[in-house]
Parts: C-alpha cells; sequence; structure tokens
C-alpha cells in the first residue's frame, strides 16, 4: 500500500534491520542519525531562531544528549524533564517552562534550578510566578484557531484571548516580572502553513499596541511547534514552511523581526523511528466478510496512542508488500474495544499476511513509547532503542547487547 522509498531510504532500512533484527517485538528503533539531519536541516531554514526541543516528543537521554550538542535549547513541562535535562549538564538558562499548567511549588522547584523563563496563560498562574520565580521572564501564550488542519490540535486548551495577554504582560510588568515575549502554537502537524500568518499578524499587533500604551518593548516570539513529519497525508516541505513563515515575519515587522524561538518535537523526530509489530491473530467476523481484522502485539495503549480518532495516520508496511492485498482493520492485543488503530481509514495488508509476520509502523519517532501505558493487560510499556554511529543504546544511552528474543 506504501511504497517504503517515500519514508526512509534503502540505506537507512538496512542499517535498520541489521540494528533490530535480534530484539523481541514489539519495539521502537530511533534513527539518531535522522534527527540530526532534521536538526541540521531545520537551523539552515531558520538561521535566525532559537531552537526550543519540546522534549515531550521523545525524551530519550540519547535525544536530548545529541541536540544538546548541536546547540539546541530545551521546552520542559514537568519537573521531572526538568531533571533528566539537568542530569547531562545542560544549563538552566537553555531551558523554558512553556507548560501553562503547573503547581507553585514546581514552579519554585525550577526557580531553585535555574530557570528564568516560563510560558503563562492566566492570572493565577502569572501570580504564582511573581511569588515563586521573581523577576523571571514572562511570555504569553495565545489562543490561535487550528482545529481543521492540524492533525494533533492543541488549541482549546492552552492560551489566552489576546487582549487577555495585553492584560497579563502589563500585570507581569507591575509585579515586578520581565514582560518578554508571546508564543502560540498552531497545532501538531500543521499543513496549513498559513496559520501562522495569522498567529504572527495578532502577535504584531500585541507588540505595537503595548509598546504605544504602556511603553513595554516585548523581545520574543515563540512560534512553538506544528513543522511536519512525513505521514501518508501530504504536507509541505520544511523550506516552503520557512520561506513562507520567514515572509510573515518581514511583512508585519520588516528590518526589526524580535527575537525568534522554535518549539519543534514532531518535526525532528517522527521521521526517525520504526515500530515493529508481529501479526497475534488474522480474523474474520463472518464467513464472507471481506475484511480481516488484524491483530498485533501493540496499540493505542502501547505507543500508538495518535492514531486516536485516526488522527495521525502511519504508514504501515510488511515485508511481503508487493503481492495482492485486502483491506484490514487493525487492532491492538488488549482487552479494550478501543484499542483499535484503524477502521474508517481503509488500510490494505497483503492477502497472505500470516500470524507471527512483522507489521512496520513508519515515522513513529514521535509521541510514541513515551505515551505507553504502564502495564495494561500486564503487557510492558513498548522498549525503545537508538541506532547510533556506534550501535544501539537504550533509552539511557547504554549500549544494549541482548535484544530480548
Ligand atoms: C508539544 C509542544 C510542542 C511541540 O509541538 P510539535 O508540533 O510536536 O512540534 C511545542 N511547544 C509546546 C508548548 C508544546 O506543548
Amino acid at each position: 500500500m506504501f511504497n517504503r522509498n517515500e519514508y526512509i531510504s534503502d540505506i537507512e532500512w538496512k542499517r535498520f534491520l541489521e540494528a533490530s533484527k535480534d530484539f523481541a517485538t514489539p519495539n521502537i528503533f530511533i534513527n539518531l542519525r535522522s534527527i540530526r539531519q532534521h536538526f541540521i536541516q531545520l537551523k539552515d531554514s531558520f538561521p535566525y531562531a532559537h531552537i526550543f526541543y519540546a522534549v515531550k516528543a521523545n525524551p530519550g537521554i540519547p535525544v536530548i544528549k545529541m541536540l544538546s550538542e548541536l546547540g539546541a535549547n530545551f521546552d520542559i513541562a514537568s519537573r521531572y524533564e526538568l531533571d533528566k535535562v539537568l542530569s547531562l549538564n545542560i544549563s538552566p538558562d537553555r531551558i523554558s517552562y512553556g507548560n501553562t499548567i503547573k503547581k507553585a511549588c514546581d514552579i519554585s522547584y525550577f526557580y531553585e534550578k535555574g530557570v528564568r523563563m516560563f510560558a503563562t496563560d492566566s492570572k493565577e498562574d502569572l501570580k504564582n510566578i511573581a511569588k515563586c520565580a521573581p523577576k523571571s521572564r514572562i511570555y504569553v501564550r495565545i489562543l490561535v484557531e487550528n482545529s481543521s488542519t492540524a492533525d494533533w490540535p492543541l488549541s482549546r486548551k492552552f492560551g489566552c484571548h489576546p487582549d487577555m495577554a495585553y492584560d497579563l504582560l502589563v500585570q507581569a510588568r507591575d509585579m515586578g516580572l520581565t514582560p518578554y515575549g508571546i508564543s502560540f502554537h498552531v497545532g501538531s502537524q500543521q499543513r496549513d502553513i498559513g496559520q501562522w500568518n495569522d498567529a504572527i499578524a495578532k502577535t504584531k499587533y500585541l507588540f505595537e499596541s503595548i509598546e504605544e500604551e504602556e511603553g513595554i518593548k516585548l523581545s520574543m516570539i515563540n512560534m512553538g511547534g506544528g513543522f511536519p513529519a512525513h505521514y501518508i497525508q501530504p504536507s509541505n516541505e520544511l523550506s516552503d514552511y520557512a520561506s513562507e513563515i520567514t515572509r510573515y515575519l518581514q511583512d508585519d515587522f520588516g528590518e526589526d523581526i524580535p527575537m525568534i524561538a522554535l518549539e519543534p518535537g514532531r518535526s525532528l523526530v517522527g521521521d526517525s523511528g520504526v515500530l515493529t509489530s508481529e501479526v497475534v491473530l488474522i480474523s474474520r467476523k463472518n464467513n464472507t466478510a471481506l475484511q480481516r481484522w488484524v491483530y498485533l502485539d501493540t496499540g493505542k495503549f502501547n505507543g500508538l496512542i495518535e492514531t486516536l480518532d485516526e488522527s495521525i495516520k502511519y504508514p504501515v508496511i510488511t515485508e511481503k508488500d508487493g503481492s495482492r492485498e485486502g483491506e484490514v482493520i487493525l487492532a491492538g492485543p488488549t482487552c479494550d474495544s478501543a484499542d483499535i488503530m484503524y477502521e474508517q481509514l481503509k488500510y490494505k495488508l497483503p492477502v497472505d499476511l500470516k500470524i507471527g509476520d512483522k507489521v512496520y509502523w513508519l515515522t513513529t519517532g514521535a509521541y510514541t513509547s513515551s505515551y505507553a501505558s504502564v502495564g495494561f493487560n500486564g503487557f510492558p510499556p513498548i522498549k525503545t532503542y537508538y541506532i547510533t554511529e556506534d550501535g544501539v543504546v537504550d533509552e539511557n544511552g547504554n549500549p544494549v547487547t541482548n535484544g530480548g528474543v
């Protein structure tokens, strides 16, 4: 159904097969070389931007370590992510606390550890920041509409109306904090580049009005994530995103473009992953049913949560691709009937697919293993391995010799 070459080169595929051949399924292999290439491409496309990697997309230590060496900063959402990043000797001035939903004690924790940049979108949170992290830099997240063209929207829950953002920045100043900038997130896997145009225009308006009326000169625009990974629904190339978005910035800000921060997650790590599953059972619901149910040894509760509402459409391939295909419903192994990945979408797999065959899910480097349940039905969370230039390591960066088969 899918042409593997569109997603992963022959060389990298062979490298993956060689690295993963002795490992028990299900598992995810992350190719660090791919993440490095995506990071360099992003830097080249947005040479003026400061990149804050959204750690939640793939929190493996080998990823954080490599991106740190490449000069990335980090967008952190919890004290646990913070501990992990600091344990790698990454300086707190490269970290921003981007979660607008946080406890006062967690703000204090970040402050004690040296973090001085905080996102907010509400009065109560701002008050906590003023109390627990005095004088810190504040950026306010504004609401943007993105529900229909982002495959995994991040709207509604985060951000506030620009009028409120204005008020919060003024209050931040009055509370002794440093009003620093505006952020937005146009929705993850955002396929409509024009969404950045609207958000930048709103931002420009805020920059201007707050300077004119309050004398507050903001310094930063944090344009969030939203850049695409390569799934089956087409999206533009990153270079198109960069040239369009840069033009929006120039149109609105002319020569006076503020500091620009980006918070990519999916677009850096998504393409790097291959999830390997095994067919547990193939059945039909009646004697003449045309569709087969194909049950795999992993599912929604073990790495594939973003198939919720069939939102993210992963390319799925087998070793029998090229032979005749028929429609399937793809489901996981647990005793929950929600554990179905694709039913509306008509995936096709070879008619000679057998129990025990491997089914590979491409582009599974982002938002997969960290979302796995701790043990629903007793199934342990899917294991992630990282292919480095010196062999395979686990999520702590330790060499792995035994694949558990
Ligand atoms: C998840 C998240 C990101 C990353 O978004 P992607 O679409 O994966 O690039 C960036 N910023 C914030 C605040 C996030 O919550």
